[in-house]
């Protein structure tokens, strides 16, 4: 296909993406930038549920939703889509202090939505392997812009794991935002299974290992350090073997 830009998904389509997003990496820098992601928690949402008819056929609520979303992808793509544009809009453009960003939107194998980006913030310090290595207040003020961005801390660590999903909460039944986050960390950012065809790989002596290096070691305060390959690796404080970094 010679003059498929024009037709989204296209090879030609996502080249022509591709060259935008390096020519704004060239003209911004690469200097702060940020990647992240967003995944739909489409089978529990129950404000997308509303939206769609149920057949009410299936035995459990959660046969029903996974049957809605098969019938109707294009509501639940749409509603992620509304719903990302929202929150990054009301909420992340500001509190991020957001000067530049891109990102697109993606599909798994069951179809479900989700989507990854990059942004750059303002008035971020200058991540300079070599000043860091130099300069000890360089190597401080990074490592604190770093600790504000992403953390491996579980505040809720003796907390049970809520059976519920917590994202099956309906507005009115968040009356604490810490307590909340908690349900949300233990339920949802925890590594605590490992599979293959997911993060379990085999090593050259025919050992299984996971390929996110889960359990890992509890780390009292974040440090940066060499990779091996003369690159900085950021090990964030830890208090969880098993929890995702998240922001
Ligand atoms: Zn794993």
């Amino acid at each position: 296909m010679r003059y498929g830009e024009g037709l989204r998904g296209t090879r030609q389509f996502w080249n022509g993406r591709r060259c935008e997003l390096f020519d704004m990496i060239k003209q911004i820098g690469p200097e702060g930038l940020d990647f992240f992601t967003f995944s739909a928690a489409d089978l529990h949402w129950p404000k997308l549920h509303k939206l769609m008819s149920s057949n009410g056929n299936s035995e459990t609520l959660a046969k029903n939703h996974q049957q809605n979303i098969i019938d109707n992808p294009h509501i639940t793509d749409w509603f992620f889509y509304k719903r990302f544009e929202i929150f990054f809009n009301d909420v992340l453009k500001e509190k991020w202090e957001l000067e530049d960003w891109w990102y697109r939107f993606e599909w798994q194998h069951r179809g479900s939505v989700h989507m990854h980006g990059i942004e750059k913030r303002r008035g971020v310090p200058s991540i300079e392997w070599k000043h860091m290595k130099e300069d000890e207040n360089v190597m401080n003020e990074v490592v604190q812009y770093l600790d504000n961005l992403v953390t491996t801390i579980n505040s809720g660590l003796d907390m049970p794991v809520p059976e519920r999903h917590p994202c099956q909460k309906q507005k009115s039944e968040i009356r604490d935002d810490q307590q909340d986050y908690i349900d949300l960390i233990n339920k949802l950012q925890n590594h605590t299974r490992c599979r293959p065809g997911y993060c379990l790989r085999i090593d050259k002596e025919g050992k299984q290992f996971c390929r996110f290096k889960y359990p890992k070691e509890i780390v009292e305060k974040t440090f940066v350090r060499d990779d091996g390959h003369g690159q900085p690796e950021l090990v964030t404080a830890r208090n969880d073997p098993y929890i995702n970094p998240h922001s």
